[in-house]
């Protein structure tokens, strides 16, 4: 269950911008009521988290029924929830026998219902397509529509749709479905899709949907460029609060096949068999005519630049890439798409000294992988990009000392300004708990010696690329994103404590881990270390990073060991423990 939750509570804590508390004397008897964020609020869910504070000492009791106060005047749990109106009523009382209350409502809205069966009606409830979409030849349109059971419905003028039997719907019938695949000859520009339903005596209602729909088969594909600062590439549509899986951060100016369009994400078609999916805003159309991504590989050159190693790739075309990172031997690998291999020479400069060795091959039909093995047990991070129409990719090799004094390092504070990040129970933001440990982990390292490269220091909310920028342009050697975690709105935050640390690469889980073993050794609990995670700061691969979420905001004896100055700077010395860790592990 405390796995389940974590992508929930997690994504929270990464993008959290919760409602503002208005000011409390806390002087006085009071209640402060931090979740649910407002006095009334609207959930589908069963169950709600209550975050919330009064006067340390005091009594509580929420409808009547006691709860725990805390040291801290915390008190928090899950409150049940009914179809309906829910009224709170929460009641502090002083030993000495004065008392307060406060109330709040959480609305719970009629799950959804069977359309009424006395009237011809078609809804708005579950329509789809919900997205623009722009499809080409062979693509499949899926329908969706919502209305009066037992009807007869048809889209795109007269095509016959399904309904649903109830036992795949919850229940709920009067859901109808087609699909149509889109045929070479068909074109449709930009039209809401009309949905029609008839009743058993010829009556017939119709609706259209909000989103429209182009059938381009005799325009797609077509070439797209892309622009802006670290354009990406997505593995799929999801679209969680830390977003899709990023496939592969990429360049700008690199020519991409356009296959189709769902909202604003552009579909890309990397082989036959293989898409991902890219902002609008990071692609120009090219016109009709235009010639699709392609090349042969030529000779590859494996040098060095400065104190860098260089694997250079002749290609006549700026086509898209992936990487992927193997270990024992550390070797990088990188997809080449729209490559067909003929590269008859790969030429070992004798300069290279991280660089082993690099072999290519054709991995599949149009692409063409280039395997990079590496000498040291820790990889420092590679950029790939182009110069010209060559492919380049420029591999740190291991810093000559790893001493903390000869080693420059990012450390992230996580949120800030209006990003307040997750809550605690009396009120705490994750914004200032962040800022005040990974000052204190600045203030150790600087004392080592060490140049700490600081994303944000005061209270504001540099967008992550800014940060990722700032911390490797400033030339760090690895990054350390800090952060409080919490959980989600419907459970209960007594339920889930503990440090956690994250990566994405495999090759950044060391740092990762000795971290997190380090800040173990304050007592908290942990809830493990967390490879693949999506979060942005850690989707490079120029540099080892990890995020370290330290303990539970949400959490009230979590929550109070983050307010105490002294824990904060034993988990940062714990933290920067855990650093010097991973060099000595690098080092032997
Ligand atoms: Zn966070």
């Amino acid at each position: 269950m405390q796995r389940l939750c974590w992508t929930v509570f997690l994504q929270m804590c990464i993008i959290g911008m919760l409602a503002a508390q208005p000011a409390i004397d806390k002087s006085r008897l009071f209640i402060l009521l931090v979740v649910p964020e407002a006095d009334t609020v609207t959930t589908t869910t069963a169950t709600y988290r209550l975050s919330a504070s009064t006067n340390p000492g005091n009594a509580v009791t929420v409808n009547g029924k006691q709860y725990n106060v805390y040291p801290s005047g915390a008190f928090c749990g899950k409150l049940d929830v009914a179809v309906g109106e829910n009224v709170f009523t929460i009641t502090a009382s002083t030993a000495a026998g004065t008392s307060m209350s406060k109330t709040f409502v959480i609305l719970r809205p009629k799950p959804m219902e069977t359309t009424r069966r006395d009237t011809l009606m078609l809804e708005d409830a579950l329509m789809m397509p919900t997205h623009d979409l722009w499809l080409a030849e062979g693509d499949i349109l899926q329908v969706q529509v919502k209305g009066t059971p037992g009807g007869k419905a048809t889209f795109l003028n007269g095509i016959p749709m399904r309904e649903r039997p109830v036992s795949q719907t919850r229940g709920i019938a009067g859901i109808y479905r087609g699909t149509y695949k889109v045929k070479a000859s068909d074109t449709l520009v930009s039209q809401r899709i009309t949905f029609q339903l008839e009743d058993s005596v010829g009556n017939s209602v119709s609706r259209s949907t909000y989103a429209r729909v182009s059938f381009k088969s005799n325009t797609l594909p077509v070439v797209g460029v892309t622009k802006g600062e670290r354009p990406y590439l997505n593995a799929g549509l999801g679209d969680g609060r830390l977003g899709a899986y990023k496939f592969s951060i990429i360049n700008p100016d690199i020519r991409l096949r356009i296959t189709g369009k769902v909202g604003n994400m552009f579909r890309v078609g990397l082989t036959e068999n293989q898409e991902a999916w890219i902002e609008d805003t990071y692609v120009d159309l090219q016109p009709a005519g235009t010639f699709f991504p392609s090349s042969l590989t030529g000779n590859i050159t494996v040098g060095a630049e400065g104190n860098q190693d260089v694997v250079s790739m002749f290609l006549s075309d700026r086509l898209p890439y992936s990487t992927s990172q193997l270990s024992n031997p550390n070797r990088i690998v990188v997809n080449v798409y729209g490559a067909a291999t003929n590269t008859n020479a790969i030429t070992h400069q004798l300069t290279a000294k991280e660089i082993t060795n690099v072999y290519v091959n054709q991995a599949e039909k149009s692409v063409s992988r280039i395997t990079i093995e590496l000498k040291s047990k820790q990889m420092w991070g590679y950029e790939i990009g182009y110069e010209g129409t060559s492919l380049k990719i420029k591999v740190r090799r291991q810093p000559e000392s790893l001493k903390l004094k000869s080693l420059s390092f990012a450390i992230d504070a996580g949120h800030g300004g209006d990003n307040k990040g997750a809550l605690g129970s009396t009120g705490a933001l994750e914004k200032d708990v962040t800022l005040a440990i990974a000052s204190h982990v600045r203030r150790i390292l600087e004392d080592e010696g060490a140049t700490v490269i600081f994303t944000r220091s005061d209270d504001t909310n540099p967008g992550m690329t800014e940060r990722f920028l700032k911390a490797y342009r400033g030339g760090a050697d690895l990054l350390v994103s800090i952060h409080a975690n919490s959980i989600g709105l419907t459970g209960n935050p007594a339920d889930t404590k503990g440090a956690g640390a994250f990566y994405k690469h495999t090759s950044h889980r060391f740092l990762s881990e000795f971290i997190l073993k380090e800040m173990l050794r304050t007592g908290l609990d942990t809830i493990g270390n967390v490879g693949n995670f999506n979060f942005a700061l850690l989707g490079p691969t120029e540099l080892p990073s990890t995020l370290v979420e330290t303990a539970f905001i949400s959490n009230p004896e979590d929550e109070m060991k983050l307010l105490d100055d002294d824990f904060r700077k034993e988990l940062a010395k714990r933290i920067v423990d855990g650093i010097s860790q991973f060099l000595e592990y690098c080092d032997e």
